[in-house]
């Protein structure tokens, strides 16, 4: 049994032919990096306008590379929430013509349940990685919630402002390292020293789940320039500046998600964390979390590298959702915004 997978929330247009046992026959990412990486963050116009040209060759591609047809798929699913309105619509216009086209079942993905879900494609067994504490850290959301299952989903906490994986993206922007700056960022926070700068963790011990990072952002702005600055193109910084404000910023990011999760796993009485999105592809918060996984005791799922960051195989999820009976209709929307991180 084969499912055809679409996403396109964001930056990266993608599809993916995926087996009902987990495994990818087919899978395409057309990434959008180099068109935005001039304007330091993703344009929604630009970003649509991508998507509409490739969305096709893409879902081509991964048909092909899998070797399958549209008779041969068992329901077409694709990401509708949440996301850039423009990109979301592109994705879902799609799917909903080749289930219309082919005579296809039609499902309806939430984009932060399937990073969460990436997690449970790391396992080879397939042994459920659920219930579990689950810890979305991308370009959009910072978000702490406890899953009872792939689908349901209760919210715990989540960022007040910036995301985390924004925050890496501004920092790099700050100290001109390209976009997105998360990889960049961290590179070279591996060459700095983290306690260099004593950077806030933000809401660390306040009772709550939620994150902020915009503090954080500031006082890196002060470090680097002092107040007031705007313009940090003629900044000149050596190198080992460079990299220990990376460092400390990375770590105080790192120590925050760590604090907080940990809280999350005592209070719920939950052994298991999942950690998806893309900033959980950074080697300090893969390290950290470990450390505290080992100390605590709890099980530690964090999503393979490659299903970190944008893709369609994560899209698996439909299978959860189409065992349910969930499938959605001809009329489907997209639904750009969440209530309270669902
Ligand atoms: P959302 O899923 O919330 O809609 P998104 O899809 O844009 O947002 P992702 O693709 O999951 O986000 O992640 C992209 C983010 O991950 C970017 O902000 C990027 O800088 C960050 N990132 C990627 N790799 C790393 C890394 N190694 N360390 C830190 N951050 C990283
Ligand atoms: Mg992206
Ligand atoms: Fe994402």
């Amino acid at each position: 049994e084969i499912l055809l997978a679409i996403e396109s929330t964001c930056d990266e247009t993608a599809a993916a032919v995926v087996t009902r046992d987990g495994r990818v026959l087919g899978e395409c990412i057309a990434t959008q990096e180099k068109l935005h990486e001039r304007f330091g963050g993703v344009v929604p116009e630009i970003a649509a306008r991508a998507h509409l040209e490739r969305i096709l060759p893409v879902i081509d591609t991964a048909m092909t590379q899998a070797g399958v047809q549209g008779e041969d798929l068992q329901a077409i699913a694709v990401a509708d929430r949440p996301g850039l309105a423009g990109s979301l619509l592109v994705g879902v216009v799609a799917a909903k013509s080749l289930a219309l086209a082919w005579q296809k079942p039609l499902v309806a993905i939430n984009h932060l349940h399937a990073h969460l879900y990436a997690c449970q494609l790391s396992q080879p067994s397939g042994e459920s990685v659920y219930p579990a504490i689950g810890l979305i850290v991308s370009g959009g959301h910072t978000t702490l919630y406890l899953c009872e299952d792939p689908i349901n989903l209760q919210y715990l906490g989540g960022t007040i402002d910036d995301a985390a994986g924004e925050a890496f993206d501004k920092v790099a922007a700050m100290l001109s390292l390209g976009f997105p700056g998360g990889v960049e960022v961290s590179r070279w926070a591996t060459r700095g020293n983290a306690k260099a700068y004593d950077f806030p963790r933000s809401k660390l011990h306040d009772g709550s789940f939620d994150f902020s990072f915009s503090g954080l952002k500031t006082a890196v702005r002060y470090a680097i320039v002092g107040p007031g600055r705007q313009d940090f193109s003629s900044l000149e910084l050596d190198d080992s500046t460079k990299a220990d404000v990376c460092a400390s910023f990375e770590a105080a990011v790192v120590d925050t998600l760590v604090g907080k999760s940990r809280k999350a796993i005592r209070q719920h009485g939950v052994k298991r964390l999942l950690i998806g999105g893309g900033v959980a592809a950074n080697g300090r918060l893969r390290r950290d979390f470990a450390a505290a996984a080992e100390q605590d005791g709890f099980q530690l799922v964090i999503a393979p590298p490659e299903l970190c960051t944008d893709n369609a195989v994560m899209g698996a999820i439909a299978w959860k959702q189409i065992d349910r009976g969930q499938f959605a209709t001809l009329d489907l929307d997209i639904t750009p915004g969440l209530q309270r991180g669902f």
